[in-house]
């Protein structure tokens, strides 16, 4: 029987919906949603690929142990016996980004209970957990909504919005057009399509010290910030910042507008923070929105917000800390960039994946796993595919623990204010250790695997 199902593509935080044709389970066609009031319809490259990956050739369809096939019993009953034969709390795990928020608890759960407090985490190929937690700290502002973003009369895109969710261009083009007057601002570097298509764009170093820039000229423009914010701005007023572009121009056009949507694009928490911080400041007329790379990444982190990140499940391999590791739709080896050999070189290794990768080269456990829409039950997976939490579940039974439940999410410390405006101020360097909980731990690592894993 034919059926058309609406589904969404999980690419980024905007979460474009489309509608999938399925014939017997089976995807048959793509239609674009032009009823959508976000996107009318528009997918990106990367959206039109999630229907392409679905039948693509070459899907792992069958577990692999050693190289052999196995029926799913087998290769989890022997995956746990090697997990149990390594020391308690030395095989890691990593959870693809496109997990369920059941599947993160579940991961939580099969962390605590199965793998003795190992380094675990989800594989967010940019900076979701840091930035989520910036966007969600004091002092509140109403979020942007995006199916009306194209009637604001300035939108503030701080980093580059176009190149993380191009679909979303439309909605902020019709707001620089809409009437005279009107401004999209870009704050960053001077590269991309934002800076291009900005009206105004005020760049320097990084997207940080262009927030800060803005920030600082908004009470010149005829507004007051908050206190607490001004006080952390005051030893930076005379500070040179060396950002180009029309300042007083567009703090004058973002102070003097009726509706102001900031949104921030960004992997820098400082930037991000900032980002609010303008927005905060430019009082009721505005509202503020952060996007990621993850469409789910905030409910996954609800349910589940590891202490660790992949640098860190990388470097346990490298120290000698982990005897093994277990990567659910992630290409962990890939994701480590230089540092990935530490991870081929662990006794025990066990991948998840769709197709194969160079984890899945390396691993002597290969697990065929669910892409979003067979997982959500749009349309039937191949063979013997199936989900993390599935395979999750199935590992604890061999190990004798039944998971069920959701563990309470840590919660990661977001920056003060006064320590956002003063690391803008004062470097121009992306993101730094220490502010939240899962920023990468180690400055060689983050270094190595910068433009690899945090952007
Ligand atoms: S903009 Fe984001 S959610 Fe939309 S299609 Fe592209 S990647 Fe997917």
């Amino acid at each position: 029987m034919l059926e058309r199902k609406a589904t969404s593509c999980i690419h980024c935080s905007l979460a474009c919906p489309y509608l999938l044709d399925v014939e017997d389970g089976d995807p048959v066609g793509l239609e674009y949603d032009a009823a959508s009031p976000v996107t009318a319809g528009g997918l990106c490259a990367r959206g039109n690929l999630a229907y392409e990956l679905l039948r693509l050739p070459g899907r792992l369809d069958v577990p692999l142990v050693r190289g052999q096939p196995a029926r799913w019993p087998e290769a989890l009953s022997r995956l746990a016996d090697e997990i149990e034969r390594q020391p308690a709390g030395s095989v890691g795990l990593v959870l693809g980004a496109d997990a369920t928020a059941e599947e993160a608890g579940l991961a939580g759960r099969f962390a605590a209970e199965c793998l003795s407090g190992a380094p675990a985490a989800i594989g967010f190929l940019s900076n979701e957990p840091a930035v989520l937690a910036e966007a969600a700290a004091a002092p509140d502002v109403p979020e942007t909504r995006l199916a009306e973003l194209g009637k604001a009369n300035v939108v503030i895109a701080v980093g580059d919005l176009f190149a993380l969710a191009p679909v979303i261009s439309r909605r902020a083009l019709d707001a620089k057009y809409g009437a005279r007057g009107n401004a999209l601002v870009y704050l960053g570097r001077d590269e991309g399509l934002t800076a291009r298509l900005a009206g105004m764009k005020l760049t320097g170093a990084s997207e940080r010290r262009a927030a800060l820039a803005l920030l600082r000229e908004l009470p010149g423009a005829g507004k007051s910030l908050p206190a607490d914010v001004s006080r952390a701005i005051e030893p930076f007023t005379k500070a040179d910042l060396a950002v180009k572009g029309p300042l007083p121009a567009a703090a004058k056009a973002a102070a003097g507008a009726q509706s102001v949507a900031v949104i921030a694009a960004s992997v820098d928490p400082v930037a991000v923070r900032l980002a609010k911080l303008i927005a905060a400041a430019l009082g009721p007329s505005a509202s503020f929105l952060a996007m990621t790379e993850a469409a789910g990444a905030r409910e996954i982190l609800a349910a589940w917000r590891p202490e660790a990140d992949l640098a860190a499940v990388v470097k346990a391999a490298m120290d000698g800390r982990l005897r093994g590791a277990i990567a659910l739709g992630l290409d962990a080896v890939s994701a480590a960039g230089a540092y990935g050999g530490a991870l081929t070189k662990l006794p025990l290794l066990a991948a998840g994946a769709c197709f194969d990768n160079p984890t899945t080269k390396a691993a002597g456990f290969v697990l065929p796993v669910k892409l979003w829409a067979e997982k959500s039950g749009t349309v039937v997976a191949p063979g013997l595919a199936h989900s993390y939490g599935w395979i999750l579940r199935g590992l604890a039974r061999e190990m004798g623990k039944e998971l069920a439940g959701r563990p309470a999410a840590a919660q990661a410390r977001p920056m003060s204010i006064p320590e956002a405006v003063k690391a803008a101020a004062e470097s121009a360097e992306g993101p730094r250790a220490g502010w939240t909980a899962r920023e990468p731990s180690d400055p060689a690592l983050r270094a190595a695997l910068a433009g690899v894993y945090v952007a």
